[in-house]
């Protein structure tokens, strides 16, 4: 047993209206309301945040955005800064996700600055890093997902890793329905706990949880949770269906 608590995040991307946000996420209150053993979170759209947040205000469900800029206000049309996040009742946002990375061209410098600027504001971020499937077939796992951790962490002292996830996502894997092995998984997300050993220390290690992302559905959250490195899941598409995320959140315990 590691004695981390597990973390089941649903990440709904540019998916639904505040009505179908606020009927999901009352079925997941209905459903997951007295489940004390697994930290849950659910991450709406900018839209959709202020509305949920309030439905699950002071339940065991927490609030999370999907990106954030790094600054706090100013002439920067169509972001959202870790302040406005606070504002709509955010506890967590997910940052570097491998869609921001490919399609908004953001880099482990902006991560970094997004990850500093979050937990500046008491937000916890969830850092996404993964490799593409060329970079596996090349062998470029490890290199890469190194990058990402030294690019996405530079600066960040050791106790600020206590409000930190890692979500290891192969981007291979994501809404592919292509899965990464629990053994695939768990080699990248052992070297990513002895990678935080090594650079900060044994304990931040031990405590840091780290989430493997990458169509993980209800048929396979057990066998994924089995490893030992592995400490919850990131959801995407089958977060978006009541039952499959109960079902997921239920098989993490
Ligand atoms: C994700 O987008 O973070 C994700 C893991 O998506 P999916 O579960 O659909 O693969």
């Amino acid at each position: 047993m590691s004695g981390r608590k597990p973390l089941i995040a649903g990440n709904w991307k540019m998916h639904k209206t505040i009505e179908e946000a606020r009927e999901l996420v009352s079925h997941l209150k209905r459903e997951l309301s007295d489940l004390s053993e697994v930290d849950i979170v659910v991450c709406p759209s900018f839209t959709a945040l202020e509305n949920v947040g309030k439905l699950i205000l002071g339940t065991n469900i927490k609030l999370g955005a999907q990106d954030v800029f790094y600054i706090k206000e100013g002439a920067f049309t169509g972001e959202v800064s870790p302040p406005q996040l606070k504002d709509c009742g955010c506890d967590y946002v997910i940052v570097g996700h491998s869609e921001r990375r490919k399609y908004f061209q953001e880099s482990n410098e902006m991560i970094n600055k997004k990850i500093k600027a979050s937990l500046e504001e008491g937000l916890n971020p969830i850092l996404c890093v993964g490799e593409t499937l060329e970079e596996r077939e090349a062998n470029q796992t490890i290199e890469v997902v190194t990058n990402q951790l030294e690019g996405g962490l530079s600066g960040i002292e050791e106790n600020q890793l206590l409000k930190l996830t890692i979500a290891y996502e192969p981007v291979w894997a994501i809404g592919t329905g292509k899965t990464a092995t629990p053994q695939q998984a768990e080699e990248v997300q052992k070297f990513i706990r002895e990678w935080i050993e090594k650079k900060y220390s044994a304990r931040s290690a031990s405590s840091l949880r780290i989430l493997y992302g990458g169509s993980v559905k209800p048929n396979n959250i057990k066998d994924l949770m089995r490893e030992e490195d592995i400490d919850g899941a990131l959801v995407g598409g089958a977060s978006l269906d009541a039952s499959s995320f109960i079902a997921i959140v239920k098989g993490a315990l």
